[in-house]
């Protein structure tokens, strides 16, 4: 992710090989083993994401609660990976919020991508993205001075051994994230880190006058 050749073997679990870099510690599927785009989309079609199921609002409860505390009444956002049935922008539609879906599967309207936010959510996603460097910047690109960006994703804490670990298990699932990652992340783009769940994270872009200047990466 972060363009170090720093990457090693990691693991080898449910016949694929996972590296893992030195220097951001994300784990990460072997580019040739990834499903393809066709076989990805079939996977994801079979998702259920039902607003109305009270199990998943729950579930989606660990990034909603404590976002919307931190949001402006009527703030704008993006929940970007929204899937086959959007849920989440649904309950924040609720509350008064302003949600626009994009999904490269489902609802791939491109336009919204060079819009900004005060909030982008990203849940269950981030374990999907082939090229996380890329996906992260535009994030960056697209929060306003002061926007925060939702992200949930299972980290991986060293245990269960990465070979027993279920979420490495689903094919789709092509990086993992340690909290290690996290924190890299925050430092990358100057945004603060909050962590009010488990596998739950919160990134503040940093207001405009304090921004850091965007060297060459
Ligand atoms: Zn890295």
């Amino acid at each position: 992710m972060c363009g170090s050749d720093a990457v090693r073997h990691f693991a080898c679990a449910h016949g694929r090989r996972y590296g893992e870099c030195g220097t951001c510690r994300l784990i990460h599927l072997a580019p040739e083993q990834r499903l393809s785009s066709a076989a990805e989309r079939t996977e994801y079609a079979t998702h259920s994401n039902d607003p109305a199921d009270p199990g998943y609002r729950t579930f989606l409860g660990r990034v909603s609660i404590p976002l919307m505390r931190e949001l402006a009444a009527g703030a704008e956002g993006l929940d970007y990976g929204s899937g086959p049935g959007p849920a989440l922008s649904v309950m924040l539609q609720e509350q008064g919020f302003v949600v626009a879906t994009y999904d490269p599967f489902f609802a791939p309207d491109e336009e919204l991508l060079s819009r900004t936010y005060d909030f982008i959510t990203c849940t269950e996603t981030a374990e999907h993205f082939f090229h996380p460097e890329r996906e992260f910047d535009r994030f960056d690109r697209m929060l306003r001075p002061g926007g925060w960006l939702a992200v949930m994703t299972e980290l991986y804490i060293e245990e269960p051994a990465f070979e027993h670990w279920r979420y490495a298990r689903e094919r789709t699932h092509v990086c993992f994230y340690r909290p290690d990652t996290m924190s890299w992340l925050g430092k990358r783009y100057g945004w603060s880190v909050t962590n009010p769940h488990r596998n739950v994270f919160l990134f503040r872009q940093a207001e405009a006058e304090s921004r850091p200047q965007q060297g060459p990466a």
